[in-house]
């Protein structure tokens, strides 16, 4: 039997989209009108679904690739002709949410705006938080070991998730599913599936931690023209706040107008004067308080020349304002030209030279029409986005040698959040040593021997 009859005949057929029905479909929200290329799409809506499909597609060795919001950033999610898209968008349920414990129990599919919204509902925190929340799913967030905006005072996703489900290529499910933070009996199995980029297993469900809400939330837009002075009041402030700064996003000066003007229709909160910009959060318990403390630190921080000018939110709909700022950073992409994505890690220290640096040897090649740099500081993590006249292959990997040949002596990394996917691995060795690489592909080969999960994605296995 053919393996496409055999799911069907499994599964039943309207969990197996084939033909006409792929067209309709597309391998990333930015190529909506690129048809997914593959043999079959397949949509289980629960778990015992995802063992039937890897037992059978392990026993036919058949090559499978994952699908989740369809959001990253690597090209992880695209697919060969003979490949089988197994789509997650099924398993979109919140389980359960548990306000003693502070837990929620979801599975892998749901969006995460959804886990956001009703953690808030119920008067609590999932502080996961980026740019594509309205379609990313969790799964999704997980294999990736997402990031975002909160990291500073929250950690990665990999901080907010006390278990995972996941199914193993040969269809055994590993139940990891405990609501406990503390838990040392042995290997934590589950922190192997998180950031795995779906090439351990495919992840059908999480407890995801939930902390409590804030009641009180400053934010402000910051301007600079030394960058010295950026990194020092990350010191200062985060230090002044105690405890309360969560987000720290520094925008260098094209990134941010081209963020708040035309085509997009957000204001600038500070006109373009100054070099760099840095949007600030403050998350913490007593709002009169806090709103007084966080304008007597902004107004210190001037006083002492540490900054230029501040622009502080002062309703909810500033707070939106700001924040929107920096999350549609689909906006840069707006125009003629094609894209291309960094998302590096570096030292603190090392950030403002190694920015500049890049951005003047980029600004030397004709082919490329402009760059902008901005990231997550207190995390390390700087993106580029480089907008280029033309796809050559020469071009991309012209601008990947700028940006990713400093990374060595500087111990960064070539992937901060976004992961690998097919776009980086030949990178990869960048940032990691062939014993480690070695260890990454012994894993894979015990769990997946025969290769069929998100193959290509990572490193090759040659
Ligand atoms: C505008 C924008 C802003 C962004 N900002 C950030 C940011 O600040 N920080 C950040 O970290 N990322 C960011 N991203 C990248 C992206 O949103 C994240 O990587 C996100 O976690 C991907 O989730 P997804 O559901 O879209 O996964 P997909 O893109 O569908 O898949 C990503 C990878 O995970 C695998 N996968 C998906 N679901 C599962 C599953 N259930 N089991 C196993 N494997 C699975 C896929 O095969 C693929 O390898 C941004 C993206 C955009 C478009």
């Amino acid at each position: 039997m053919e393996i496409v009859e055999k799911l069907i005949a499994e599964l039943g057929s309207e969990k197996v989209l084939l033909g006409e029905a792929l067209s309709e479909r597309y391998p990333h929200i930015w190529s909506m009108d690129t048809p997914l290329i593959a043999k079959a799409v397949i949509l289980p809506n629960c778990t015992q679904d995802v063992c039937t499909i890897t037992q059978i597609c392990n026993e036919y060795r058949q090559r499978i690739i994952v699908h989740g919001g369809l959001t990253n950033l690597v090209g992880a999610t695209v697919s060969q002709e003979n490949d089988i898209v197994v789509s997650l968008e099924k398993l979109n349920k919140i389980i359960e949410v548990d306000h003693v414990g502070r837990t929620m129990i979801v599975e892998a599919g749901v969006i995460l705006e959804k886990i956001q919204n009703d953690a808030s509902e119920k008067d609590m925190l999932f502080p996961l938080n980026f740019g594509a929340k309205g379609t990313a799913q969790i799964g999704g967030c997980i294999s990736c070991n997402a990031g975002g905006m909160r990291v500073l005072k929250y950690g990665m996703t990999r901080n907010q998730i006390l278990g995972v489900e996941g199914v193993l290529a040969n269809g055994t499910v590993i139940n990891s599913m405990k609501k406990i933070i503390k838990d040392n009996s042995g290997y934590d199995l589950k922190q192997l599936f998180i950031g795995a980029e779906g090439t351990l297993a495919i992840v059908t469900k999480a407890v995801l931690r939930l902390r409590e809400k804030p009641t009180s939330r400053n934010c402000a837009f910051i301007g600079f023209n030394d960058f010295t002075k950026v990194t020092e009041f990350l010191k200062y402030v985060d230090g002044s706040l105690g405890g309360k700064l969560s987000c720290f996003e520094v925008m260098w000066h094209s990134t941010y107008k081209a963020l708040t003007s035309s085509p997009s229709l957000l204001d600038p909160p500070l006109d373009y004067q100054y070099d760099y910009y840095v949007l600030i959060e403050a998350l913490g318990g007593h709002p009169e308080q806090d709103s007084q403390h966080f304008s007597e630190v902004l107004e210190d921080a001037i006083t002492a020349e540490l900054i230029l000018d501040a622009a502080i939110a002062n309703t909810a709909s500033d707070l939106n304002w700001f924040f929107n700022i920096r999350e549609d950073v689909g906006v840069l992409k707006a125009g003629p030209y094609h894209d291309q994505h960094f998302d590096i890690s570096l030292p603190i220290n090392d950030i403002g030279d190694y920015v500049e640096n890049t951005l003047e040897q980029l600004s030397k090649i004709e082919q490329i029409d402009v760059a902008y740099a901005f990231g997550h500081l207190a995390d390390g993590n700087i993106h580029f986005l480089v907008m280029k006249k033309n796809l050559s292959d020469n071009l991309r990997k012209e601008i990947n040698k700028i940006v990713y040949s400093p990374l060595n002596d500087l111990k960064g990394s070539v992937s901060a959040e976004h992961g690998i996917g097919l776009d980086k691995k030949s990178y990869l060795n960048i940032s990691r040593t062939t014993a480690e690489l070695d260890l990454m592909k012994l894993i894979k080969r015990s769990l997946d021997p025969n290769n069929i999960l998100n193959p290509d994605r990572i490193f090759d296995l040659n």
